[in-house]
Parts: C-alpha cells; sequence; structure tokens
C-alpha cells in the first residue's frame, strides 16, 4: 500500500440517530403535546461527513462507535449505502448507538437533546490502534461529539504521519486547545462560530474573525456563511470569497457537515482551498434542498452548477 493509498478522508467522530417530530407548538415543563409521526434517520457530524465524501466519490473511511442495538444498524447501513468503508466502526455490546432528539418547531426552528451513547467510548486507545490508517489516508477529518481527547489524539497523530487534519469545532467550546487549532489546515466553522472563537467581539465582519483565528494559530480557516457560501484564508493569507449558490432551502440539516465532507475529499485530492470551498459551497445548497442530513446528501451528478 502506497504511503497516501488508503483513503483520502479518515472520518474520526460521531454518529448519531436523529429522532425527529414536528411540533405544532413547543411544550413547556411539565406539558405534553402531541407532534407529527417520528422520523429516524442517519445523523451525527462525523458520519454525517463521512456520507457527504463517499457519496461524492470519495475513498472514505469512518472510525466511530455504535451500540449494538437497531439505531446502530441503521447508521452502518446509511454508511455502507454512501460507500463509505466501514471496517473501523467499532459496534460496542451492550451499549446504546448515540441518539439526537430533535423537535421542530412551527417555524423550522430545532430544539435538539443528544444523548452520546456509544460515541462518548471513542477513546485515545481506538485511535492509537487506528495509527496505520490514520497514515495511509490523505486527509483526517475532526468534530467536537466525541471525547476531546480522542480528537486531540488524533490531530497530533496525523501531524506525525502528515497527514492533513481538517477540523469543524463544532459544538464550540469557549476556547479551543492551542495545539488542535494549529493542527487545523483549516480550521472549518460558521459564520457564529468563528465570532465567538475570535474572541467573542460583535464588531468586525467575518474576514476579521477569520484572519484573527489564523493569527491564532490555524494553517488556513474556511467560515461557512450560509446562503451567502463561504469565506477562506489560505496557508499564506490570502483571503477571498466564494459566492453562494441559489436554491431553494428546505432544511439546512447537516449542510455545514456535508460543506465539510466535500471539502476534505477535494483537499484530499488535491485541490486547492478555494477549489475546494467552491466545490464544497455546491455541495451544501445540494444538502439544503432536500430534508434530513445524510438523506440529503448528492452525488456529483445531483450538484447544482
Ligand atoms: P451550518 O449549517 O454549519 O451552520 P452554514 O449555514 O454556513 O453552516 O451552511 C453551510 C453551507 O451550506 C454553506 O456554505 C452553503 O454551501 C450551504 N447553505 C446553507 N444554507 C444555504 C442556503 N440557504 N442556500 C444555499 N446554500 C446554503
Amino acid at each position: 500500500m502506497g504511503e497516501k493509498q488508503m483513503y483520502d478522508v479518515l472520518v474520526v467522530g460521531s454518529a448519531n440517530a436523529d429522532l425527529t417530530v414536528r411540533v405544532a407548538r413547543r411544550p413547556g415543563a411539565g406539558e405534553t403535546v402531541h407532534g407529527s409521526d417520528l422520523v429516524e434517520s442517519a445523523g451525527g457530524k462525523g458520519a454525517n461527513q463521512a456520507a457527504a465524501a463517499a457519496r461524492l466519490g470519495g475513498r472514505v473511511g469512518l472510525l466511530a462507535r455504535v451500540g449494538d442495538d437497531a439505531y446502530g444498524e441503521l447508521l452502518l447501513d446509511a454508511q455502507r449505502a454512501a460507500g463509505t468503508d466501514v471496517a473501523h466502526v467499532i459496534v460496542e455490546s451492550g451499549a446504546r448507538t448515540g441518539t439526537a432528539m430533535i423537535v421542530v418547531g412551527p417555524d423550522g426552528d430545532n430544539s435538539i437533546v443528544v444523548s452520546p451513547g456509544a460515541n462518548a467510548a471513542l477513546t485515545p486507545e481506538d485511535v492509537a490502534a487506528a495509527r496505520d490508517v490514520i497514515a495511509a489516508s490523505a486527509a483526517v477529518s475532526l468534530q467536537f461529539e466525541v471525547p476531546m481527547e480522542t480528537v486531540r489524539a488524533t490531530a497530533a497523530t496525523a501531524t506525525e504521519t502528515g497527514t492533513r487534519v481538517v477540523l469543524n469545532p463544532s459544538p464550540t467550546p469557549d476556547s479551543l486547545d492551542p495545539e488542535l487549532l494549529a493542527a487545523a489546515d483549516p480550521l472549518v466553522v460558521n459564520e457564529h462560530e468563528a465570532q465567538q472563537l475570535a474572541g467573542g467581539s460583535s464588531e468586525g465582519t467575518p474576514e476579521d474573525w477569520a484572519r484573527a483565528l489564523r493569527e491564532q494559530g490555524a494553517r488556513s480557516v474556511v467560515v461557512t456563511l450560509g446562503g451567502d457560501g463561504a469565506l477562506v484564508v489560505d496557508g499564506e493569507g490570502g483571503t477571498g470569497r466564494v459566492p453562494g449558490v441559489k436554491v431553494e432551502a428546505v432544511d439546512t440539516t447537516g449542510a455545514g457537515d456535508a460543506f465539510t465532507g466535500a471539502l476534505a475529499t477535494r483537499l484530499a485530492r488535491g485541490d486547492s482551498l478555494t477549489d475546494a470551498a467552491r466545490f464544497a459551497v455546491r455541495v451544501g445548497a445540494a444538502a439544503v434542498t432536500k430534508p434530513g442530513a445524510q438523506p440529503s446528501y448528492p452525488t456529483p451528478d445531483e450538484l447544482p452548477s
């Protein structure tokens, strides 16, 4: 096996079953309301990124943990259908698969409770056991829905083995570990996360926050701007915007994960950060035109031009 020939992208992260109910009115404390039929679909930031990258034709592996329950099966089936290699998904006997309980209100606004389940048991030992896999992948893609020491261990191993680190620090902590930030090439954040991580000031533009994050140590930065596309600060500090693609947005769940999975695949194939972001903006736009996270992810021939 050649140096980086195993995967374009190894995603190390979370897998959750998304359990979604729509309500006409959100219940208050102690109250019961009736909702729509339950929809169960595949989600979790890590699994989403892997599915997005694999559907686009990337060679993708997923290092994650699920339980030996029906939701674990659902998540594995979804990854296989997308084309992800699930050889490194650990099925933990007796554990519950991670779940996200999502209540969608009348305006499309989400309230979400995440129960980490097996995701909480993805450990630095799992990462150590996958060292050769990390070394043989062009990029690793990381998010923050698994224990922080596991994210740190993956970034450190990738840095040692010359594997590119794509870091989406979400859900966002108050501050970022400097070593993690220094490994990120790029750090991928939405506008809100960029502002928060750059120091919480409400002043300034996304360009200001992105440059601040690079000055704090990130090798490069991508800020997603919803319908307005994205902005890129590359390894030399060159800053530019990638315009959004006009589509009819139906459901933005998992759009950021689709963007990041697409970006990581293209970077692994040798694209410049700007070219990769241009492609990822089209993938994110396609993902908002259909409901759900993974069920909304496009194949190359489903992309808007
Ligand atoms: P997040 O979902 O993480 O908050 P964004 O809202 O910035 O991130 O969306 C991520 C990407 O999804 C954007 O860069 C864009 O490609 C796409 N996207 C999101 N919302 C829209 C929209 N309304 N129209 C077109 N594309 C969108």
